[in-house]
């Protein structure tokens, strides 16, 4: 083996896994090495979706016998941690360099940088962090919408003649409708790609130390480890289900956990997909006539916008940015989050269902059933960015962050949202098709014993936080209405007994 020492060595990273990004791009597989580290200190620093630790470390494992199948010398390896695996490797085989495209998240690429590895810019992404930053300076606030209709004009994606394709950017008024008896049943008819299981998703255990904390329900093929088994997710969206992606974006139905979603996040964040193949997939559909336009460019902004913007916020943000709690919010998570207990609250059984059996939960699910309930009970938002992070299966450091703290939460005081995404329970019977009918609570009280908690939460959590936000002229018209509520003192004495019972687990 002598003969070999002295290679240079890339270090490909678990969400990295891609041939054509550009720490592998260019290499010569007779002349490179690769690392790959799966490390004991990342299972556990905290509890893990078990299908999202399959998904990350059979998804590596394949792509190492694929590099390894074309030449690559592959070090694929279980360590303590990433730097005791980069130690033992050089130990190994002294290594002219080790070069690795910049990690994703802030503090894996600082971690990088400690460790004196070479990086080279990251471009699993469109649009660069710096670009990102260069685009953001000198304005005073920067939103996703700013952001996204400046990359459709540097890419030229769904314009013509310097003008967006339909007249509007952004056509999210069309993709709100409320969900009708039809969308369930039709999603239904495209279920999911399931892949089944091979002498590799039988070896897991291997992988993973006596310690770990996974929860959740077994993987069941669903979520793709390889770039055929993502390719294949992509070509189920663009033939059969983006077509009907647009109308019901919004929509939720009880017990249908992906209607017309879809499913690529994983993918595309693991480095199967990579995004710009993604949008000029869907981007053909619609020129050969068989998407409306609705449908694409709300994937697109998806992709194109929210993706990179919520890149761009994580990567530019101080080093404070994750603990920020704009709204000193101080409550635990919720033990039915974290599936220690059970709870009445129908939109929320079912949402915590599709993420135990799926380690998924659909967009709006996320922002206003879960992020919604946890931001008016005042749950602290670094606690549930954590669990958000453990649980989603295409969640990492860099989306979560932002996501929550700045999304899902109104942590960041409003720099990534221009307003906290909160609603009583009439938006989510407006938006569900059969969720509170059956509930144990009303959606339409907001006290008693039976009173929807996100109504008694929702005039709850404006009055306590009056101060932060009544000046925030996108909620003043809920505020004019908090100020015409007789029945204050009540709601804040159910509200109180509503947040006491979410933390003990009886709600
Ligand atoms: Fe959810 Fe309230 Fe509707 Fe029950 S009544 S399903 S808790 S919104």
């Amino acid at each position: 083996m002598d003969d070999e020492r002295g290679l240079p060595t890339v270090w490909v990273w678990g969400d990295q896994l891609d041939r054509r990004l550009a720490h592998l791009r260019d290499r010569d597989p007779a002349s490179t090495r690769v690392l790959m580290v799966v490390s004991d200190r990342k299972l556990t620093e905290r509890p893990w979706h078990r299908q999202k630790a399959h998904l990350v470390i059979t998804a590596m494992r394949r792509f190492a016998a694929d590099l390894a199948a074309e030449g690559f010398a592959v070090d694929l390896r279980r360590a303590p941690s990433m730097r005791a695996g980069l130690a033992a490797h050089v130990d190994a085989h002294d290594p002219s360099e080790v070069v690795a495209m910049e990690p994703a998240s802030l503090p894996g690429t600082r971690e990088l940088e400690r460790l004196g590895v070479t990086l080279v810019d990251n471009d699993h992404f469109l649009c660069h962090w710096r670009e990102f930053a260069a685009f953001r300076a000198g304005r005073r606030r920067t939103t996703m919408e700013d952001f996204y209709r400046w990359r459709r004009e540097t890419t030229g994606w769904l314009m013509e003649d310097g003008a967006p394709v339909g007249g509007r950017f952004n056509l999210d008024a069309d993709n709100r409708r409320p969900p009708d008896a039809d969308l369930a049943p039709t999603a239904a008819a495209d279920p999911p790609v399931v892949d089944a299981p091979d002498a590799l998703d039988a070896s897991l255990g291997d992988w993973l130390p006596d310690d770990v904390d996974l929860r959740g329900a077994p993987p069941d093929g669903t979520w793709a480890t390889s770039r055929a088994g993502a390719l294949a997710r992509l070509e189920r969206f663009t033939t059969r289900v983006l077509p009907r992606f647009g109308d019901h974006q919004d929509a939720m139905v009880t017990g249908a956990w992906h209607l017309n979603h879809s499913l690529l996040s994983h993918a595309l964040n693991l480095g199967l997909l990579h995004p710009r193949e993604v949008i000029e997939a869907v981007i053909d559909v619609y020129t050969a006539g068989r998407a409306p336009l609705n449908a694409v460019e709300g994937f697109v902004r998806q992709v194109l916008g929210w993706r990179e913007f919520l890149w761009g916020v994580a990567r530019t943000a101080d080093a404070g940015y994750p603990q920020r709690n704009a709204l000193a919010a101080d409550a635990p998570l919720p033990p039915a989050f974290a599936g220690t207990s059970g709870t009445r609250m129908r939109c929320v059984e079912d949402t915590l269902r599709s993420v135990h059996e799926h380690a998924y939960a659909h967009h709006i699910q996320r922002l206003m059933v879960l992020a919604n309930l946890a931001t008016l009970a005042g749950v602290r938002p670094d606690a549930l960015t954590d669990w958000m992070h453990g649980t989603f299966i295409d969640a990492y450091d860099w989306v979560m962050v932002p996501n929550v703290i700045g999304m899902g939460t109104f942590a960041d005081g409003g720099e990534v949202a221009t307003k906290p995404y909160v609603s009583g329970g009439a938006y989510i019977d407006r938006m569900s098709l059969d969720a509170c009918r059956p509930c144990h609570y009303d959606r339409t009280k907001r006290t008693g014993a039976d009173a929807c908690p996100f109504t008694t939460l929702y005039w709850d959590f404006l009055d306590r936080n009056r101060a932060a936000l009544a000046s925030n002229h996108r909620i003043g018209r809920a505020y004019a209405t908090l100020d015409r509520l007789t029945d204050l003192d009540e709601v804040r004495a159910r509200a109180r007994e509503v947040r006491a019972m979410l933390a003990d687990g009886t709600l």
